[in-house]
């Protein structure tokens, strides 16, 4: 359980073990299952899935079945997104964090036709010194 180095390696952790909280430990946990639980999975067919699958039976769980019981699905989805970070070498704890860097400098509006929000400008700048929109 422990490396060479004094670190512990989450592959060799009982499951029981696992301090699950740490998302980059969870990543790798998922990572080593799915290399022994499907060797030959192709990630862009996983990537696919989550979004024709796994995202689809998300929405239709929470409209059919509501917020409480949707764990599972929500699960399915990180479990498939944990995944596919760890063959592409993303550590998403600080691809999070990166990424958060950017959305909190970033101005948003709401489209009430979708319910969507976007980002209106880059950077901590007014909307009008930018010149306009660019999402
Ligand atoms: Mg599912």
């Amino acid at each position: 359980m422990v490396t060479q180095e004094g670190c512990y390696d989450p592959r060799e952790w009982p499951v029981e073990q696992l301090p699950i909280r740490n998302i980059h430990t969870l990543q790798v946990f998922i990572n080593a299952w799915a290399n022994k639980t499907f060797p030959d999975r192709i990630p862009e067919a996983a990537l696919t899935k989550l979004v024709m699958e796994e995202v689809p039976e998300l929405l239709t769980h929470r409209k059919e079945k509501g917020t409480a019981a949707i764990g599972g699905e929500m699960a399915d989805c990180f479990i498939l997104l944990l995944d596919l970070c760890e063959i592409w070498g993303i550590d998403i704890a600080q691809a999070i964090h990166d990424k958060m860097e950017i959305n909190r400098k970033r101005s948003w509006d709401l489209d009430t036709a979708t319910g969507f929000y976007h980002h209106t400008c880059e950077g901590t700048a007014p909307i009008e010194s930018e010149g306009g929109t660019h999402d």
